[in-house]
């Protein structure tokens, strides 16, 4: 330990020296927003959902952690070199690393749609260490995603999750839902009650009479 590089600036990025004491506050690249880096851990949880751990394809999973995931993450230090990637991951394992990750993901998307327990479900997210406090340079809180070089696949989607959801929970309580003729989980306000994507609400509107009274009224 007798070569233990300064840590970096708060101006230089996000970054986190691993082992360090995590500082109480992250500094945000000027050009970052809270607001922004919410909706982007959000759609790279949703894709995950929705895309990535449909089918086992490694390469759209090495995709998704390069880019996705990547992007919405602050690496500890000794990732600057480590590859987050899922090269070690055996070829009939993937199938059961995403199947199992997939079960995990949406079991907590269940939990972090309840209006009690979903506040346990983002304190369990802070005391897994997975989430770091921020702020932006027009003073916006909240918090980021922190990717460590052994974190489970489920972790880091959850990670992701817990960062929207400590923000906006309400949306989890209220507008989140799987689409019932497409599986896909979108949040959507105004078609929550039906329970049926914008992609499928056309299908729907003629084999539901309300539905159809509806769109008639309207
Ligand atoms: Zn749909």
């Amino acid at each position: 330990m007798s070569s233990v590089p300064p840590p970096s600036a708060p101006e230089s990025g996000v970054r986190v020296r691993a082992g360090s004491i995590p500082p109480m506050m992250l500094a945000l690249p000027r050009g970052a927003r809270m607001a922004r880096v919410a909706a982007g851990c959000r759609a790279a949880a949703l894709d995950f959902i929705n895309r990535v751990s449909v089918r086992p394809d490694k390469a759209v999973l090495a995709d998704w952690l390069r880019g996705a995931y990547r992007r919405h993450v602050v690496p500890v230090a000794s990732m600057r070199t480590r590859r987050i990637d899922s090269s070690g991951v055996m070829p009939g394992a993937l199938a059961k690393l995403l199947t199992h990750a997939r079960l995990e993901v949406l079991t907590a998307l269940e939990i972090a749609r309840d209006p009690i327990e979903g506040v346990a479900f983002g304190y369990s997210a802070l005391a897994s260490g997975h989430l770091y406090r921020a702020r932006d340079v027009e003073g916006n809180e909240g918090w980021v995603p922190v990717a460590q070089p052994r974190m489970r696949l489920t972790d880091r989607v959850l990670s992701l999750v817990a960062a929207d959801h400590l923000l906006h929970s309400a949306d989890y309580e209220s507008t989140l839902f799987e689409c019932m003729r497409c599986e896909q989980w979108v949040f959507d306000a105004e078609r929550v009650d039906g329970r049926v994507c914008a992609a499928h609400a056309s299908d729907v509107r003629e084999l539901v009479p309300g539905a159809s009274r509806r769109a008639l009224a309207g």
